[in-house]
């Protein structure tokens, strides 16, 4: 789960990290009295939607003006103006994709001066089976064209489970940024704090770009990126008062209702599938058979008729779903229930649309006769190749 700047920033602040006073705006006739809380003489409106590269992006509608999602304002009264050219507007960004965000909220902080912007960010690392602290003198930018051009300018650091964080690893973060005297202090005792959040909300990823050095050499976090791991959220109630809807995927957002593991992707072919395993080599055959998966599914192992209903509502519901491939191996699933589940979405929404079905295992018998009965038009598959090249064959002719 994601959270919006603002939020990532009181959050640090509790943590006691150094972060910049500001004010979250949802309508425009609040910016004023919003800005002129803060001290000036210089303010930032940030456009609050959960992708990064706001500062590079554009605007669709030419009303908001051609500055993107970051603007400095140098009085309240232009502070505000800023604020209400942004709001209820689309930013586009390399994030976005295309279709852009609505900007629902902005934040309006108080602005810093810059003497030198770095790149910062914890990660869980699946390669050292450790939390890792990754760090560059090149931040403010985009990271990903530092890590394409000049690799050798992205450090990592992992912390020992076993140990946790130690100052060591603070000062080598703090020379490897080239900072020096007191900032090194600084630095260690920073790190330690980012490091405590991270393992105390369950975080997967926070990322500070820019961490930037001001002219008297003191550390603030400019920008902040978290997101939490989905699994732990139940032991963080405060964390889960943070999430945003209106910033998700309505279908994910549906599908998580359901418990079911849904993420919509680009292409034409739906897919219902039991297992990860499963369904991510469903999407692989999709492919080779020439098409490409509308998204991934796995309805789970011991998924309801209910539960197939709604997942079968989610994958109708995409627009860009040109056809169907359900692919059931049935385990502990059993067959004729997916067949049930399926007719019965079937009956509910109605199908505009072709759909393969493939179900093996446990009372699969069962399942074939339900569906043959049902007097629906379903293309029976099967094997997992047939299927793909079945439902591919009947979308793209
Ligand atoms: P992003 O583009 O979504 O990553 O948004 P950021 O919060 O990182 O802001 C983009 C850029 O705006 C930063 O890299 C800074 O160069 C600039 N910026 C943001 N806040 C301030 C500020 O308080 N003062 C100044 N001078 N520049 C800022
Ligand atoms: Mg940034």
């Amino acid at each position: 789960m994601n959270i919006h700047e603002y939020q990532a920033k009181a959050l640090l602040r509790d943590f006691g990290c150094p972060v910049s006073d500001g004010r979250a705006v949802l309508k425009a006739e609040e910016a004023k009295t919003a800005a002129g809380a803060l001290d000036g003489p210089l303010w930032v409106v940030k456009a609050q939607i959960h992708a990064g590269g706001r500062g590079k992006g554009k605007f669709k509608e030419s009303d908001a003006g051609d500055k993107g999602g970051v603007r400095l304002a140098k009085s309240v009264e232009e502070a505000a103006e800023e604020a209400k050219k942004m709001l209820g507007r689309t930013l586009v960004t390399h994030q976005t994709g295309p279709a852009g965000k609505q900007v629902n909220r902005v934040y309006i902080e108080d602005g810093s001066d810059i003497a030198r912007e770095l790149y910062l960010a914890l990660l869980v690392d699946r390669q050292t089976s450790s939390i890792s602290f990754v760090c560059s003198t090149e931040g403010g930018m985009d990271i990903e064209e530092v890590a394409a051009n000049t690799p050798d300018k992205i450090l990592s650091f992992s912390v020992d489970p076993a140990t946790g964080y130690q100052a060591f690893h603070g000062r080598r973060i703090a020379f490897s940024l080239g900072l020096e005297g007191k900032q090194v202090k600084a630095c260690v005792d920073l790190m330690a704090k980012l490091y405590r959040a991270f393992v105390e909300k369950d975080m997967e990823m926070l990322e500070i770009n820019p961490l930037i050095v001001m002219p008297d050499g003191a550390l603030k976090l400019l920008d902040a990126k978290l997101s939490f791991d989905g699994n732990a959220l139940y032991r963080h109630s405060d964390v889960l008062a943070l999430r945003d809807e209106t910033e998700e995927d309505p279908k994910e957002l549906a599908a998580s209702k359901h418990d079911l593991n849904y993420i919509a992707l680009d292409g034409e072919i739906g897919c219902m599938v039991n297992g990860a395993g499963l369904a991510m080599a469903t999407m692989d055959i999709i492919k080779l058979y020439g098409a490409e998966p509308a998204n991934f599914l796995d309805v789970g192992g011991g998924a309801t008729k209910e539960k197939v209903t709604e997942a079968f509502k989610i994958i109708t519901s995409d627009p860009n779903v040109k056809g169907i491939l359900v692919n059931i191996f049935g385990g502990i699933m059993r067959c004729d229930v997916i067949a049930e589940g399926v007719i019965a979405a079937v009956k509910e929404v109605g199908l505009k649309v072709p759909l393969v079905v493939r179900l093996e295992g446990t009372n699969v018998e069962k399942g074939k006769e339900i569906i043959a009965n049902s007097g629906l038009n379903v293309i029976a598959a099967e094997d997992l190749a047939d299927g793909a090249e079945k439902i591919v064959k009947a979308v793209k002719g």
